[in-house]
Protein backbone atom coordinates (compact mmCIF):
# COMPACT_ATOMS: atom_id res chain seq x y z
CA UNK A 1 0.00 0.00 0.00
CA UNK A 2 1.12 3.70 -0.49
CA UNK A 3 2.16 5.37 2.85
CA UNK A 4 3.88 8.25 0.91
CA UNK A 5 0.64 10.12 2.53
CA UNK A 6 3.09 10.13 5.74
CA UNK A 7 5.57 12.66 4.87
CA UNK A 8 2.93 14.83 5.22
CA UNK A 9 1.40 13.80 8.28
CA UNK A 10 1.05 17.11 10.74
CA UNK A 11 2.05 14.65 13.69
CA UNK A 12 5.13 13.60 11.83
CA UNK A 13 8.38 14.25 14.21
CA UNK A 14 6.25 14.97 17.07
CA UNK A 15 6.64 12.94 20.77
CA UNK A 16 5.15 9.76 20.43
CA UNK A 17 3.65 10.06 23.74
CA UNK A 18 1.39 12.64 22.39
CA UNK A 19 -0.53 10.17 20.88
CA UNK A 20 -1.37 7.77 23.80
CA UNK A 21 -5.14 7.33 24.21
CA UNK A 22 -5.69 8.92 27.28
CA UNK A 23 -8.45 6.58 28.14
CA UNK A 24 -6.01 3.14 27.37
CA UNK A 25 -3.70 3.19 30.48
CA UNK A 26 -4.69 3.22 33.91
CA UNK A 27 -3.21 5.02 36.66
CA UNK A 28 -2.58 8.00 34.89
CA UNK A 29 -3.56 11.50 35.66
CA UNK A 30 -6.45 11.75 33.72
CA UNK A 31 -6.62 15.54 33.66
CA UNK A 32 -3.33 15.92 32.10
CA UNK A 33 -3.91 12.92 29.82
CA UNK A 34 -6.81 14.73 28.36
CA UNK A 35 -5.13 18.53 27.70
CA UNK A 36 -2.48 16.63 26.01
CA UNK A 37 -4.98 14.28 23.68
CA UNK A 38 -6.74 17.71 23.07
CA UNK A 39 -3.34 19.25 21.43
CA UNK A 40 -2.64 16.24 19.88
CA UNK A 41 -6.60 16.10 17.98
CA UNK A 42 -5.89 20.15 17.08
CA UNK A 43 -3.09 18.57 14.92
CA UNK A 44 -5.54 16.21 13.59
CA UNK A 45 -8.01 19.23 12.89
CA UNK A 46 -5.48 21.06 10.42
CA UNK A 47 -3.74 17.61 9.29
CA UNK A 48 -3.15 17.43 5.29
CA UNK A 49 -3.49 14.28 4.93
CA UNK A 50 -6.51 13.55 7.74
CA UNK A 51 -8.53 11.56 5.11
CA UNK A 52 -5.82 9.05 4.32
CA UNK A 53 -5.02 8.55 8.16
CA UNK A 54 -8.56 8.35 8.75
CA UNK A 55 -9.06 5.60 5.72
CA UNK A 56 -6.29 3.42 8.02
CA UNK A 57 -7.66 4.05 11.34
CA UNK A 58 -11.23 2.66 10.04
CA UNK A 59 -9.68 -0.60 8.21
CA UNK A 60 -7.20 -1.51 11.33
CA UNK A 61 -8.47 -0.31 14.61
CA UNK A 62 -5.56 1.24 16.48
CA UNK A 63 -4.87 0.13 19.94
CA UNK A 64 -4.54 2.59 23.28
CA UNK A 65 -3.42 5.97 20.49
CA UNK A 66 -4.78 8.51 19.19
CA UNK A 67 -5.35 9.00 15.67
CA UNK A 68 -7.45 10.76 12.80
CA UNK A 69 -8.82 13.22 15.89
CA UNK A 70 -10.30 9.89 17.65
CA UNK A 71 -8.51 8.18 21.03
CA UNK A 72 -8.74 4.30 20.78
CA UNK A 73 -9.12 2.36 23.33
CA UNK A 74 -7.35 -0.97 24.58
CA UNK A 75 -10.21 -2.87 21.70
CA UNK A 76 -9.61 -0.47 19.29
CA UNK A 77 -13.17 1.03 20.14
CA UNK A 78 -12.91 4.99 19.08
CA UNK A 79 -14.11 7.44 20.72
CA UNK A 80 -18.08 8.88 20.65
CA UNK A 81 -18.79 12.79 20.45
CA UNK A 82 -20.40 14.78 23.19
CA UNK A 83 -24.50 15.06 22.58
CA UNK A 84 -23.99 18.55 23.85
CA UNK A 85 -20.82 20.06 22.60
CA UNK A 86 -19.43 17.55 19.79
CA UNK A 87 -16.09 17.08 21.55
CA UNK A 88 -14.39 13.46 21.47
CA UNK A 89 -15.26 11.92 24.73
CA UNK A 90 -11.70 11.29 26.38
CA UNK A 91 -12.87 9.94 29.95
CA UNK A 92 -12.33 6.23 30.86
CA UNK A 93 -15.97 5.18 31.57
CA UNK A 94 -16.86 6.80 27.86
CA UNK A 95 -18.21 3.31 26.48
CA UNK A 96 -21.83 4.47 28.83
CA UNK A 97 -20.78 8.30 29.04
CA UNK A 98 -22.40 10.74 26.93
CA UNK A 99 -21.11 13.99 27.73
CA UNK A 100 -17.23 15.03 27.43
CA UNK A 101 -16.71 16.92 30.74
CA UNK A 102 -18.89 17.52 33.64
CA UNK A 103 -19.62 20.73 32.40
CA UNK A 104 -21.79 19.52 29.29
CA UNK A 105 -23.33 17.23 31.25
CA UNK A 106 -24.53 19.67 34.09
CA UNK A 107 -26.09 22.73 31.35
CA UNK A 108 -27.34 19.42 29.72
CA UNK A 109 -29.47 18.48 33.26
CA UNK A 110 -30.15 22.28 33.57
CA UNK A 111 -31.55 23.34 30.02
CA UNK A 112 -33.83 19.88 30.52
CA UNK A 113 -34.89 21.14 34.09
CA UNK A 114 -35.86 24.35 32.29
CA UNK A 115 -37.76 23.45 30.06
CA UNK A 116 -39.73 20.78 32.11
CA UNK A 117 -40.56 23.77 33.97
CA UNK A 118 -42.02 26.23 31.17
CA UNK A 119 -43.62 23.13 29.88
CA UNK A 120 -45.36 22.72 33.35
S1 LIG B 1 -4.79 12.97 11.12
FE1 LIG B 1 -3.69 13.14 13.10
S2 LIG B 1 -2.85 11.11 13.54
FE2 LIG B 1 -3.43 11.17 11.36
S3 LIG B 1 -1.57 11.72 10.25
FE3 LIG B 1 -2.70 13.62 10.66
S4 LIG B 1 -1.93 14.44 12.61
FE4 LIG B 1 -1.24 12.28 12.44
ZN1 LIG C 1 -19.17 18.40 25.62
Amino acid sequence: MNQEWRLHAACRGTDPAMWDSPTYRSGADTRREVAAARVAMAYCATCPVWADCDDGALRRPPVGVIRAGRAYDGEGQPSKDCERCGEPILTRNRASARFCSVNCKNLTHYHAAQRERIAA
